[in-house]
């Protein structure tokens, strides 16, 4: 692994690296690097002068134990996942990253739930609601979920609720590519510190975010995809990932309640997966 010789350029790469973290970012690759061809040093500074594209690959000029000391989440510092959420709650702030924060915003909605839950709902992004109440599906799409849950055998609070982006889009349009793009680090992060056994996309957004699958709701649902977020470091030998599976969001089935069945019959695979059993019907 070469290191840096040059003090200027180090301090350089620890201010990229800080920047990168600064924007929820802190899973950067190794690319393989041929040998340098000069062993000159002021040549070899030059060539490796900042920009994002090398920032992306810093572990190609940086000396790995800096590296690895700046780049490591906050949270995996705890083993308590109610701290650790904490923590990425904390990193992300008042959040201005994306032009969300600025398009009439009044909170950033985290998630909701069990910080241990086997099961993690995930959806597109708050809406007017959630967006008064900093919380995630507590609107008529909400009331449709929690039913859905209560379908399930199970309470909301038992599972954990969290969305692509965290800030409510305006006109609750559909959030943006470089805005999900910019916000999912921190859904990626929580999915990892949480570890369900299993994550439901509720609905096309959620799921192609997830999965960067570009298909149809009909391709897309029926089936369980092994899932590893994005940066999780396999180091727990009791996870390896969740199970995806991806049905209709309940916003969705408020329009179309036609398509409840389907629903159902995609929370009822996850059911069995997890050996759920619905609650007995109350005798009236
Ligand atoms: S949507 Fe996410 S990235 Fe954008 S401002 Fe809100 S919290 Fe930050």
């Amino acid at each position: 692994m070469p290191t840096i010789q040059n003090s200027d350029l180090r301090r350089a790469l620890a201010d990229r690296i800080r920047y990168y973290n600064e924007l929820g970012i802190y899973d950067f690759y190794q690319r393989e690097c041929p040998a340098p061809e000069s062993t000159n040093a002021l040549e070899m500074d030059q060539r490796e002068e900042m920009s994002p594209r090398k920032a992306a690959a810093p572990t190609n000029i940086a000396d790995q134990n800096m590296f690895e000391v700046l780049a490591s989440k906050p949270e995996q510092s705890v083993v308590d996942s109610v701290g650790a959420l904490m923590l990425i709650r904390e990193d992300l702030g008042d959040c201005t990253r994306c032009k969300l924060h600025q398009q009439g915003r009044k909170q950033v909605v985290f998630g909701v739930g069990n910080p241990r839950a086997d099961l993690m709902f995930v959806g597109e992004g708050p809406g007017a609601d959630e967006d008064q109440q900093g919380e995630p599906f507590v609107g008529r799409a909400g009331q449709l979920l929690n039913n859905m849950i209560k379908a399930m055998g199970i309470l909301r609070e038992d599972v954990y609720i969290a969305n692509v982006v965290k800030c409510r889009p305006p006109g609750n349009r559909t959030p943006e590519r470089d805005e999900c793009d910019t916000c999912s680090p921190f859904l990626m992060r929580q999915i990892a510190v949480i570890k369900p056994k299993v994550i439901v996309a509720l609905g096309a957004v959620a799921a192609k975010n997830l999965l960067a699958i570009n298909a149809p709701m009909a391709e897309l649902r029926g089936r369980f995809y092994d899932f590893m977020p994005t940066g999780a470091r396999s180091n727990d030998p009791n996870w390896q990932g969740s199970k995806l599976a991806v049905t209709y969001h309940p916003a969705f089935l408020l329009r179309d309640p036609r398509q409840k069945g389907e629903a159902w019959k995609d929370l009822q695979m996850v059911m069995k997966y997890l050996g759920l059993n619905p609650p007995p019907k109350s005798e009236s």
